[in-house]
C-alpha cells in the first residue's frame, strides 16, 4: 500500500469513529409532541400531566415534548404547568396575554411543536390520553392525519346531536366521509400541521383543510369521557358560525384558484332561468294574451337576471384578484428525486 492509499484509508477509519450526525440527529429526535390548547382549565392538569407522562414515557423511550398553550387563562392554569415543568423539563408552556380562541393556540402549539408526530387533545380530561398509541399506529399504516372519533359520546344532548347534524353537513358538502370533524384528540405527520395555516374558528375544519392540501385523511373510534371539572368553553350556539366558516374552507379550498367557477356556475345557472322566465312572458305578450304591466313574474325574471350577473362578476373579481396572488401559491410537494 503506498502512502497516499494509507492514509486515505486511515481518513475512512477516522470516518467511522466519528459519530454519523444523522444517526446522531435520530437519536435526539422528538418523536411525539403533544400540544394541548387550555382556557381556565387549572383542575385538570396535573392529573392530565401525569397521564400524558405515563403513556409518552414508555411509547417514545422519553422522546416526547408537551406543549400547553394557555390561551389567556385568568385562573391558576399557568402555575400548574409551571409545577409540571419543574418536574419534568419535558412539559412547556407558552401563554397568550389575551384569550384568543382555540385555533390561535393550535396554531402557535403547531409552529413550536418539533416531534416526528403532533397530537392535539383538549385539556379538560375528556379526551383519553391512552389512545395515543392506537393514532400513532395508524399515522405508521401510511395516513397524514388521524382523528378520533367520539363514537361513544359524554357531552349534553342538545350538543351530541347539533354535532351529528354539523358532520353529517361537513361530510356531504367536503366530500370526506368521517363522522367527528371537531374531535380535540388527533394525531398528525409533523409536515401537516407545518403546512396547516389554523386562524379565526377553523380548528372545527382541520381534516378538511389537511384533506384539500392532498393528505390522506382518516379516523380511528376512541374513548371520551365526561368533563370532570370546569364548563364548557364552546355551547350549540356557535352553530351558525361553524356553517359559515364552512363556506369559509370549501372557498379558500376547492375554489382559491378558480372563483370563476363558483360564483360563474351558480350565476350562469340563475341568469339563464331568468332569460327562461322572460322569454316565456315575451312569447306570451306576442300572442296577444296579456299586457307585460299586469305579470309580477316579470320582475323575478329580470331580478334573477341582475342577480346571475352580479355573481359572474364577482367571480371575474376573484380571478382578477388570484391573478395577481398565482406567484403565492405554496404547492404541497410529497417528495423530489
Ligand atoms: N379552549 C381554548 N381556548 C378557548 C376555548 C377553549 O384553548 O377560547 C380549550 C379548552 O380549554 C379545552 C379545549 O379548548 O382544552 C376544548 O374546549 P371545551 O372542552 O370547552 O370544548 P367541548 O369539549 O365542550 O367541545
Ligand atoms: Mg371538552
Amino acid at each position: 500500500m503506498n502512502e497516499k492509499q494509507n492514509s486515505k484509508a486511515q481518513n475512512t477509519q477516522k470516518a467511522s469513529q466519528k459519530p454519523n450526525p444523522s444517526t446522531q440527529k435520530a437519536s435526539n429526535e422528538i418523536i411525539i409532541s403533544v400540544v394541548v390548547p387550555l382556557y381556565n382549565e387549572e383542575d385538570s392538569i396535573l392529573e392530565l400531566g401525569g397521564k400524558l407522562e405515563k403513556v409518552l414515557a414508555p411509547l417514545t423511550k422519553n422522546r416526547y415534548e408537551v406543549i400547553f398553550v394557555d390561551d389567556g387563562s385568568t385562573d391558576g392554569s399557568r402555575a400548574k404547568i409551571r409545577e409540571l415543568h419543574n418536574r419534568n423539563s419535558k412539559f412547556h408552556c407558552i401563554s397568550f396575554r389575551r384569550n384568543y380562541g382555540k385555533s390561535a393556540a393550535l396554531q402557535v402549539g403547531f409552529k413550536e411543536a418539533r416531534g416526528r408526530f403532533v397530537v392535539t387533545m383538549d385539556a379538560d380530561l375528556q379526551d383519553d390520553p391512552e389512545e395515543i398509541p392506537n393514532l400513532i399506529k395508524k399515522l405508521n399504516e401510511g395516513y397524514d392525519l388521524v382523528s378520533g372519533w367520539k363514537k361513544k359520546r359524554y357531552d349534553p344532548f342538545i350538543k351530541v346531536w347539533s354535532s351529528k347534524l354539523f358532520n353529517l353537513v361537513t361530510s356531504w358538502v367536503s366530500g370526506i366521509r368521517l363522522h367527528d370533524f371537531n374531535c380535540g384528540l388527533k394525531a398528525y405527520k409533523n409536515v401537516v400541521v407545518k403546512r396547516l395555516n389554523v386562524y379565526g374558528e377553523m380548528h372545527r375544519y382541520l381534516p378538511v383543510l389537511a384533506h384539500w392540501d392532498g393528505f390522506k385523511v382518516t379516523e380511528i373510534p376512541i374513548k371520551h369521557h365526561p368533563r370532570k371539572y370546569g364548563k364548557s368553553k364552546f355551547g350549540a350556539g356557535r352553530f351558525i358560525k361553524g356553517f359559515l366558516d364552512l363556506l369559509t374552507v370549501m372557498i379558500t379550498t376547492r375554489y382559491m384558484q378558480r372563483p370563476l367557477h363558483f360564483f360563474g356556475t351558480i350565476g350562469t345557472l340563475i341568469t339563464f332561468l331568468g332569460f327562461i322566465v322572460n322569454l316565456y312572458l315575451i312569447i306570451e305578450w306576442f300572442l296577444g294574451k296579456t299586457y307585460l304591466s299586469n305579470r309580477p313574474l316579470l320582475l323575478f325574471g329580470i331580478t334573477l337576471i341582475i342577480f346571475g350577473a352580479q355573481l359572474i362578476s364577482i367571480g371575474l373579481l376573484g380571478e382578477m384578484n388570484i391573478k395577481s396572488l398565482a406567484e403565492k401559491v405554496n404547492y404541497n410537494i410529497k417528495d423530489k428525486f
